[in-house]
């Protein structure tokens, strides 16, 4: 899969169904010591509703879930939320495995409109994701605001987040700004685990990808997947 942007088409190469997604992080990580029971999953998508459809995929491989979900689905746990996933993870075997899956979402009409969703029960398409849609046209005006504002705290912290990435005068689509926020989702979740690794030695996967609702079906493309064992901090690949 070469980008989000050729993910988008309907039923494109390289992506899965959901069921497909989750059935395949247990195939990929098996030769590596993962299995149902011996693993915590940390999953970290959107707050959207229509994210738990996803949410439900893991849940039946992994069990359930530690979840790390914010607005967008931005990380923002921190090493507090990260040392309580530490403790809940199993280890009878000495060994502590985490299975981390990050996921922004996407919409894509039927007509091929990007950044919307006719969702359940409603007559007219709305926005998804609807904090980045939001953003991507506050940031199209030339407005970079960073304030932390308390009466809207994650959508200040999205907002923020994403202007420090931006280079000078740089506008993403809603596209680049979905990929933008995956990739710092997963570098930030990357960084806490950093810290099981060295301190807990425990075998760390990540799924780092972007959830994309199609008007009939909802597709996952994985942009990077890998897992470190504790031993050393080499990622290895997962590949389908
Ligand atoms: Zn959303």
């Amino acid at each position: 899969m070469s980008s989000l942007r050729d993910a988008l088409a309907p039923g494109a190469a390289g992506t899965m169904a959901l069921d497909e997604f989750a059935r395949w992080t247990i195939e990929a990580l098996a030769p590596h010591g993962f299995e149902p029971g011996n693993a915590l999953a940390l999953i970290g998508v959107c707050r959207d509703e229509l994210m738990f459809a996803i949410e439900s995929a893991i849940a039946a491989e992994w069990g359930a879930a530690f979840d790390i979900s914010s607005l967008a689905g931005m990380v923002w746990l921190g090493s507090s939320g990260m040392a309580a996933a530490a403790h809940h993870a199993p280890g009878l075997d000495g060994r502590r495995r985490y299975v981390i899956v990050v996921m922004p979402h996407i919409g894509v009409a039927e007509d091929g409109s990007v950044g919307l969703v006719l969702r359940d029960g409603q007559h007219h398409e709305s926005s998804a994701c609807g904090a980045l849609v939001g953003l991507q046209q506050e940031l199209a005006t030339g407005l970079r605001r960073d304030e932390l504002d308390h009466d809207d705290l994650e959508m200040s912290l999205l907002r923020r987040d994403v202007v420090a990435d931006l280079g000078p005068g740089e506008t993403p689509d809603l596209v680049a700004l979905t990929d933008l926020v995956r990739r710092l989702a997963s570098d930030e979740m990357a960084r806490l685990a950093d810290g099981l690794v060295r301190n807990a030695d425990a075998d760390v996967a990540m799924f780092s990808g972007v959830v994309v609702h199609h008007h009939d079906e909802d597709r996952v493309y994985v942009a990077d997947a890998w897992v470190t064992l504790r031993d050393d901090a080499v990622r290895r690949a997962l590949h389908r």
